[in-house]
C-alpha cells in the first residue's frame, strides 16, 4: 500500500476507513474496463481521498478504453458507408493517417476528438465532400435533425404507446418534408 494512504493528509490520523466498489470506466465509444474504486475516509476529521494507486489504475483503464474506441468508431463509420480513405480525402488528411491511428491504436488527442465528432455526426463527411458549402451544410443539418427527430419520436411512441404525451410523428414528418426545401 502506498505511503499516501497510510495517514490522513489533513490531520495525520492513521484511523482510515477504506471504501471499495466496482467501477466501470468507459471513454466515448470505447470498451468498458472494470476497476476497483477505492476511497479512504479519515475517522477523525472526515476528510476523504483517493489513493494514488486507484487514480493510476483509473487513468490506465481510460487509456485502454480510448484505444479500443478507435477501431470501434472506424468499424461503425465503415458500416455507414464511410471508409477510412473517404474520410481522409474529404478532410484533406494525408493518406493512411487514419489507418495509422487504427493500427497503432494511437490517435493523438486531436485525432480522437475528430473521430468522435465524425462518429456522432457522420453526415459531416458529406458536408466536407461538398467543400463545406454553406447551403449544402444547412440542408444536411436540417435533414438530419428532422431524421433524428423522426427516429426519436418513433422510439418514444413505441416505448410509451399508452402515454398521452407522445410526440406526433406526422408533425415530425412535416419537418422532414420542409427540410427538403432547404
Ligand atoms: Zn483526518
Amino acid at each position: 500500500m502506498k505511503k499516501t494512504a497510510n495517514k490522513c493528509s489533513i490531520c495525520n490520523s492513521k484511523n482510515l476507513l477504506l471504501e471499495e466498489e466496482n467501477e466501470n470506466i468507459q471513454a466515448p465509444f470505447g470498451s468498458i474496463v472494470a476497476v476497483k474504486k477505492r476511497k479512504y475516509i479519515c475517522s477523525d476529521c472526515g476528510f476523504s481521498f483517493y489513493p494514488d494507486q486507484y487514480l493510476s489504475e483509473r487513468e490506465k483503464a481510460l487509456e485502454i478504453s480510448k484505444k479500443d474506441s478507435i477501431p470501434a468508431i472506424l468499424d461503425n463509420l465503415k458500416e455507414n458507408g464511410y471508409n477510412m480513405s473517404v474520410i481522409e480525402r474529404s478532410l484533406d488528411l494525408p493518406a493512411r493517417t487514419i489507418s495509422r491511428w487504427k493500427s497503432k491504436r494511437d490517435g493523438n488527442a486531436m485525432g480522437l476528438g475528430l473521430l468522435r465528432i465524425i462518429n456522432t455526426y457522420p453526415w459531416i463527411i458529406d458536408v466536407a465532400q461538398h467543400k463545406f458549402d454553406p447551403i449544402y451544410s444547412c440542408a444536411m443539418l436540417v435533414q438530419n435533425t428532422a431524421k433524428e427527430m423522426l427516429d426519436f419520436t418513433l422510439k418514444i411512441n413505441s416505448n410509451f404507446a399508452s402515454s398521452t404525451t407522445t410526440w406526433h410523428s406526422a408533425e415530425v414528418r412535416f419537418v422532414a418534408e420542409v427540410s427538403l426545401w432547404c
